[in-house]
C-alpha cells in the first residue's frame, strides 16, 4: 500500500526568495545578450584578483545564487584543485578566486555575479558594438533593486572573497 503524500507546506519566505532568484537570472540573461559580441582569450587572469588589482562586488541576492550553486557542487573547491597556475605557484599573491576550477573554468559559471559577467580586460574583443556605460549602469540598478527587496542593505556590494567567508 502506498503511503499518502504529505501536503507541501507553503513557505512564503522561500517562495519570495525563489522569485527574486528567478528575476536575477532574467537580468543575467539580458547581460549575456548585451555582451554576446564580446570574446576573450580566456586567460583566467580576471579570476586572479592579485593580478587584476580588483575583485567583483556582490549584492545579497547574487551571493545567495552563488551559495546555492556552490552547495550543489558540494562546497568550495579544496586548495589543491584551484586553478591553473599563470605565474609560479611560489607566488601566492595571485589571490585566485576559489570558484576557479583546476581546468581553468569558473565552477559556478551560470551563477557568477554581475561583476564577473561585465569585467573584460584589455585583451578582450568587444566586437562591433561595445556596451555603453549607461547600459551597464542599468543592469547594476536592476540588481540593486532586487537586492534591496531581498535583504535590508542587500544592495551594498561586498568584495566577493570577503562575502564568501562571512
Ligand atoms: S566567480 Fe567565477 S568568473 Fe567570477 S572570479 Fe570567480 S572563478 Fe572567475
Amino acid at each position: 500500500m502506498t503511503k499518502p503524500r504529505r501536503a507541501r507546506t507553503h513557505d512564503p519566505e522561500r517562495a519570495r526568495s525563489r522569485d527574486l532568484e528567478a528575476e536575477l537570472m532574467a537580468v543575467y540573461r539580458d547581460v549575456e545578450a548585451a555582451y554576446s559580441g564580446y570574446s576573450c582569450p580566456g586567460s583566467t587572469e580576471c579570476c586572479r584578483f592579485g593580478i587584476t588589482g580588483r575583485e567583483p562586488y556582490v549584492t545579497s541576492i547574487e551571493l545567495l545564487v552563488m551559495r546555492r550553486a556552490i552547495a550543489r557542487r558540494g562546497g568550495q573547491l579544496p586548495e589543491k584543485r584551484r586553478a591553473l597556475p599563470m605565474v609560479p605557484r611560489e607566488r601566492d599573491d595571485e589571490r585566485t578566486c576559489s570558484m576557479l576550477d583546476y581546468t581553468g573554468r569558473c565552477s559556478i559559471y551560470d551563477a557568477r555575479p554581475l561583476g564577473c559577467r561585465t569585467f573584460w580586460c584589455h585583451r578582450a574583443d568587444t566586437g562591433p558594438t561595445a556596451v555603453e556605460r549607461d547600459v551597464l549602469g542599468a543592469f547594476v540598478r536592476r540588481i540593486q533593486e532586487l537586492a534591496v527587496r531581498h535583504e535590508h542593505d542587500g544592495e551594498r556590494g561586498r568584495p566577493l572573497t570577503r562575502a564568501l567567508v562571512d
